[in-house]
């Protein structure tokens, strides 16, 4: 029993920011299998990544090092903003009168607005020190394109962004944000690739999708030797970025000499969770009595539901099919999802390192409903004054959930979520659920299990 009462805000100094981010392949018996060449369907040559990836990029693909140092410049970078708090949830605690103890990590603090750019300054720094001039990228909400366009500001090079054409009308203030930070914004599908021009032919309205930007962000990286091409999810280096979150979250818990009965967060293609979790699954792998009974639960859309409802297996990362084959659960590259307005959760494929979690029996996934979400997204912004992006709401949902089944079980557990972002650009999503006008969009099961059943019987095994 604890007789300390602990603080509101768990702070770190400066000068406790961790130097090392951590490579949770190294710590898997059985390594996630290599991604494939999209042509012949074999494991990929390093040579044929070099044309959209800076060298050092693809050896952090594929490290087996534990740990790797966070360079001193990107430091200082990180500072900006870094280490962001974590925080004691004490009005959600009264509000749900739970004897659980809620935190949850800040990431919605950083200056474009949630975790993404641990990974942007990141991967700025390094396609900079190659001598890279410019980074061309996809957005679909313009989270990701938002960070990335800071993340090149602050390391001088150019930024080329594909927006979804329907965010790219209906969002204009995040587009906004990243013409202030200087990147050049282009409507997807644009006239200015041929990916694009070919889409625009056949289907002259196209409202674009996040498959469509990936095509034309990557054809222009690969036809320009100073141009590379950036994701901002998925890919094992993007997570490796992002356990910054989680080291120092397993610090900011031995502050305060608490340690996680359960930890939470959202899932869109996983780098957010996977930052935040990595961490404190470390403690499980290495089998340390506290991690014994920790539970790490991934929450995703009912609408989109990659890993309660998806098919193991490799699958492209984008609808046109250029991207290398990577072993993950997908519901099929060419599925479209309903749209929601948690945006940035609705990806077919989720990050390999997730899928092998998943398949391992550590990470438990669920899945909630759009109004599901927006109502714990209202008790949270209630009682504890933040909006929260309606991504990170999905892991506020589950949050609560936990707390009530804490507060029926009569138990005193420990429960962390990542508030992965803020919901200050989606007000209009948050007017439509107070005026009753959101929906909640479901699959159509026939459709999706049509796409799992050509998913179940495609072969691309080597
Ligand atoms: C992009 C985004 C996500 C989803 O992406 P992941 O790679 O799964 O983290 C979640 N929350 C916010 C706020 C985002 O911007």
């Amino acid at each position: 029993m604890k007789t300390k009462q602990s603080p509101n805000r768990i702070l770190l100094t400066e000068r406790e920011i961790p130097k090392k981010w951590y490579n949770l392949t190294a710590d898997l018996e059985d390594k996630p299998r290599p991604p494939l060449d999209p042509q012949t369907h074999q494991p990929i040559s390093p040579d044929k990544l070099s044309v959209i990836f800076p060298q050092n990029l693809i050896e952090q693909e594929v490290a087996s090092q534990r740990y790797i140092k966070i360079p001193e410049e990107l430091l200082k970078a990180y500072a900006k903003w870094r280490p962001t708090p974590l925080v004691r949830a004490r009005g959600l605690e009264e509000l749900l009168e739970t004897p659980a103890h809620i935190y949850f990590k800040n990431e919605s603090v950083s200056p474009a607005g949630s975790h993404k750019l641990n990974t942007a300054l990141a991967q700025a720094y390094y396609n900079k020190l190659e001598g890279v001039k410019r980074l061309v990228t996809e957005t679909g909400a313009g989270q990701w394109g938002s960070a990335l366009a800071m993340a090149c500001r602050t390391f001088e090079l150019g930024c080329k962004v594909f927006m979804v054409k329907s965010s790219y009308n209906q969002k204009p203030y995040r587009r906004a944000m990243m013409h202030m930070w200087g990147a050049e914004v282009s409507a997807s599908p644009s006239e200015e690739t041929n990916a694009g021009r070919a889409l625009n032919e056949q289907h002259p309205d196209s409202p674009g999708s996040l498959g469509m930007a990936i095509s034309e962000a990557v054809e222009v990286a690969a036809s320009d030797s100073e141009t590379k091409y950036s994701l901002g999810s998925v890919l094992n280096h993007v997570l490796l970025h992002q356990t910054i979150i989680g080291e120092e979250a397993v610090k900011q818990m031995d502050k305060i000499e608490e340690f996680p009965d359960t930890i939470i967060g959202c899932v869109g293609g996983g780098s957010n969770f996977g930052g935040f979790a990595f961490p404190f699954v470390r403690e499980i792998l290495e089998q340390r009595p506290r991690a014994k009974k920790m539970r790490v639960i991934a929450v995703e859309p009912s609408a989109c539901p990659t890993l309660t409802k998806g098919v193991f297996t490799y699958d492209f990362g984008d609808t046109a099919g250029l991207t290398p084959l990577l072993p993950m659960h997908s519901l099929g590259h060419d599925y479209v999802p309903p749209a929601i307005h948690a945006g940035g959760l609705r990806y077919h494929g989720v990050a390999p390192l997730i899928s092998a979690l998943v398949n391992l029996g550590i990470i438990q996934p669920v899945a909630y409903t759009q109004n599901e979400v927006f109502d714990a997204a209202l008790k949270f912004a209630r009682s504890e004054g933040i909006v929260p992006a309606p991504e990170s709401s999905h892991a506020i949902r589950a949050a609560i959930d936990e707390a009530l089944r804490a507060k029926s079980d009569g138990k005193k557990e420990v429960i962390v979520f990542n508030l992965s972002g803020h919901g200050y650009f989606d007000m209009s999503a948050y007017d439509d659920y107070l005026e009753g006008r959101l929906a909640d969009s479901t699959v159509d099961e026939d459709d999706l299990q049509k796409y799992l059943n050509q998913l179940r019987h495609q072969s691309f095994e080597s």
